[in-house]
């Protein structure tokens, strides 16, 4: 049976001209980029080639990009980096309850270790009001961290809004662009964020690659201590197979964004669509207006989430419930509660992201089987309170 995958948030396939560039650095390409014989230049210039490629996609220049294993990393290396770096300066980090759990973790221990952290609320779309913002901000503000568009209900946060408050008072801004990179287009420029991050997997790049770009001039410690790597803000041998397939992505990413984004707002929308017309009970969660390209999320009224997509998967179709990183946490999701979600509702939840490869068939599919296996569902196993 044919799988329609329908989780892109969580990874994209990688592309086959990835593969290919990566593949010489897998076999005869393995010198150690930091060494100064002749193979080692060889993996130093792929890297170097890599870092422009990375930065064009989102406006930067190459030595912006730092490169890490993965975006937790990235976010742990922004928000840690930073509040080292700053700690003289003030102690107030702003953030929103809806980030993902790798900028809300370090954010937790940063406050144990004598930080001030205030977590924004969202409205029932999951917007962050950019006024909030504002009247967050004390004198002690040094940082602050908002997500581009929100991996479980596609929301797309202002971040140039929220940025035209956050630049006059001198706090640094920064963005996880983590769902958004080869989706929506990005500028650091035009969003006006002083560090971003966004990772290889994301845009059919491997696993073991992602990037934080830090402006010019921003300050950062690093967060782990060794060698120079990076230029000293993240130490340690760079994972260089990964980071040339990321680059190879990002390229490809730039140059089909445009149709990749017309391609998935086009099924996104189709599906989402279907889902309201055919699914009974269906309620779609998140901005409908403000949203993310190809992201399909709701609540669907008695059909309980991990359920459903164990039917769905045994029929080749597959979703989740939330995203991969909040699989496994029975406390449920923490950004549905933060947009005012009932528990017993929020126990339905359900994620489905098409890619570029997505079909229209697929998306038929999938709309066809889905008030079958709800019902099937229903029948089997209400929902009771939570
Ligand atoms: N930020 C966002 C918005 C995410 O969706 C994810 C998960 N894909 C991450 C950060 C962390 O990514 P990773 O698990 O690859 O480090």
């Amino acid at each position: 049976m044919p799988t329609i995958y329908l989780d892109h948030i969580s990874a994209t396939p990688l592309l086959p001209q990835g593969l290919e560039a990566m593949l010489p650095y897998l076999k005869e390409c393995f010198g150690n980029p930091s060494s100064l014989h002749g193979p080692a230049v060889v993996a130093r210039e792929a890297i170097e080639a890599a870092r422009v490629q990375a930065a064009t996609l989102i406006g930067a220049s190459a030595r912006e990009i730092v490169f890490t294993a993965s975006a937790t990393e990235a976010n742990n290396l922004a928000l840690r980096g930073v509040a080292s770096a700053l700690q003289k300066r003030g102690n107030h980090i702003v953030t929103s309850s809806v980030e993902h759990v790798s900028v809300l973790g370090p954010l937790d221990v940063l406050e144990k270790e004598g930080f001030e952290v205030t977590r924004l609320p969202v409205d029932s779309m999951g917007r962050v009001d950019p006024g909030a913002v504002a009247s967050s901000f004390k004198k002690t503000t040094i940082l602050l961290s908002i997500q581009h568009a929100n991996p479980e209900v596609g929301t797309v946060q202002s971040l140039e809004q929220i940025a035209a408050v956050t630049k006059p008072r001198g706090v640094l801004f920064h963005a996880d662009a983590t769902a958004t990179a080869g989706v929506l287009p990005i500028d650091v420029e035009r969003l006006g964020v002083d560090l971003l991050t966004f990772s290889a997997q994301s845009v059919y790049g491997p696993k073991g690659a992602a990037a934080l770009y830090v402006r010019r001039g921003t300050r950062l410690h690093p967060i782990l201590q060794g060698g120079g790597q990076e230029g000293g803000r993240r130490p340690g041998t760079e994972n260089v197979p990964a980071i040339v397939g990321f680059g190879v992505a990002a390229d490809i990413a730039r140059e089909e964004r445009e149709e990749r984004t017309a391609h998935l707002a086009r099924l996104g929308g189709v599906l989402m669509e279907g889902m309201i017309a055919r699914v009974s009970g269906f309620m779609p969660t998140g901005s409908r207006n403000d949203r993310l390209p190809g992201h399909v999320s709701g609540c669907i009224e008695g059909a309980e989430g991990e359920a459903l997509t164990v039917l769905l998967r045994d029929e080749g179709i597959i979703a989740t419930t939330d995203t991969a990183c909040a699989s496994g946490n029975l406390r449920g999701s923490h950004v549905l509660t933060a947009m005012g979600i009932d528990p017993a509702l929020a126990r339905t939840s359900i994620v489905m992201t098409v890619g570029r490869g997505t079909s229209d068939a697929d998306v038929e599919e999938v709309l066809e089987r889905m008030p079958v296996l709800v019902q099937r569902l229903r029948d089997a196993l209400p929902v009771g309170p939570a």
